[in-house]
């Protein structure tokens, strides 16, 4: 069967149990041609599953995939068209550079002439030209993990799947390796699937994230969208972090919270008066002064310090009670206000910058 759609990838309620365990819950999702996604979550939310099965290598209890309109649904893995890298590279140690990024092009036989030259294309996209006769082991793990993308890319597949692909490698080579894997987007114009559980990496290399969590999806869109407009609770402390509110309705614009403090937010309120909601707010967008100013500035003081390089992230007491509230605080501001443990402040929430989450509180 095949569907007239513009995506180049649909998952349609795809859910997969493990006996008594729902790795995946009715989890629906389209991709376009081109796109770079990340599947972002902490461990165990079912991203490996999610990926392993749009490969064919895990099959799912139930739901449906389209890639480029035809139902790959009950396709075996042999018959889809995908390329994967893991987290643990899977080379054939046995077999050189060339060998390993030949594999799947000696299985297709094609010439030798025309593997020599695709091996070589090859190798030189992803910057090998000089290590094509060495083994796996003779290769630090950055280069070996540009063999398997290599290797990915042999058969110029329509989709490339990474699964942790950066996870294992140390943190200079990791950040050199995500502009590379951007570029080779860029250039190759594949539609990707990255599966991550590191918040910087989906932020700095996806078009859109696909947040994730106990087998479900949160939220989808953006970095930006992510970052700036979380729709859970999860995502908000998820990615990045956020300060959690717990306050009771007053009126469609306001909350009290704490001993009785009011709290102005742009964003209406729907739940009824009395009710509790869940607002958060991120630590870099709360402001200090030294004077009270405009609403929501209640009265604080400094309760811990950490230094953080570029800023600091103060820790504020605001009632005896009231969880510490984060602010991030340039290291220069907090020196020109020459903040110490228990210098007392004002705290400025940004009514514009509290996000409201309902029927989470
Ligand atoms: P992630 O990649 O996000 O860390 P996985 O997709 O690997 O998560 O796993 C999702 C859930 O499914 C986890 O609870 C995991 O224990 C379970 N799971 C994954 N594979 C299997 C399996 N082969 N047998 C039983 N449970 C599994
Ligand atoms: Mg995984």
């Amino acid at each position: 069967m095949s569907i007239v759609t513009d995506d180049y990838l649909q998952i349609s309620n795809v859910s997969k149990s493990y006996g008594d365990d729902w790795a995946l819950k009715d989890v629906s999702l389209n991709i376009a041609k081109d796109e770079f996604v990340c599947f972002l979550g902490p461990s165990g939310c079912g991203k490996t599953t999610l990926l392993r099965i749009l490969a064919g290598l895990e099959t799912q209890t139930s739901g449906m995939i389209y890639q480029n309109g035809i139902d790959i649904s009950d396709r075996p893995v042999s018959e889809r068209d995908f390329g994967i890298v893991f987290q643990s590279y899977a080379l054939f140690p046995n077999l050189t550079v060339k060998a390993n990024i030949a594999f799947g092009l000696v299985n297709q036989r094609l010439k030798r002439a025309e593997i020599d030259r695709k091996v070589s294309d090859l190798l030189n996209l992803v910057g090998l030209e000089l290590a094509h006769a060495k083994y796996p082991s003779e290769l630090s793990g950055g280069m070996q993990q540009r063999v398997a993308l290599a290797r990915a890319l042999a058969l110029s597949p329509g989709l490339l799947l990474l699964d942790e692909p950066l996870s294992a490698l140390d943190a200079r080579v990791r950040s050199h390796l995500r502009s590379e894997i951007r570029k080779l987007h860029s250039r190759l114009g594949i539609t990707t699937i990255m599966v991550t559980h590191d918040q910087e990496e989906a932020l700095t290399m996806a078009d859109r994230i696909v947040v994730m969590n106990e087998g479900k999806i949160e939220q989808v869109g953006t970095p930006q969208e992510i970052y700036s407009f979380p729709q859970t609770p999860f995502v908000a402390n998820f990615v990045g972090t956020s300060n959690r509110i717990v306050g009771k309705v007053c009126s469609p614009r306001t909350v009290t919270w704490g001993d009785g403090q009011t709290l102005a937010c742009d964003l209406p309120i729907t739940s009824v008066v009395g009710q509790s909601v869940h607002l958060a707010v991120r630590p870099e967008h709360v402001r200090i002064t030294t004077e009270r100013s405009g609403d929501n500035t209640l009265r604080s003081a400094v309760h811990g310090i950490e230094f953080l390089g570029p800023y600091c992230r103060l820790s504020l007491h605001l009632s005896p009670d009231a969880p510490a509230l984060l602010a991030d605080l340039s290291t220069e501001q907090v020196g020109q206000l020459q903040l110490t443990i228990g210098s007392p402040l004002f705290v400025q929430i940004p009514r514009e910058r509290i996000q409201v989450f309902e029927g989470y509180a």
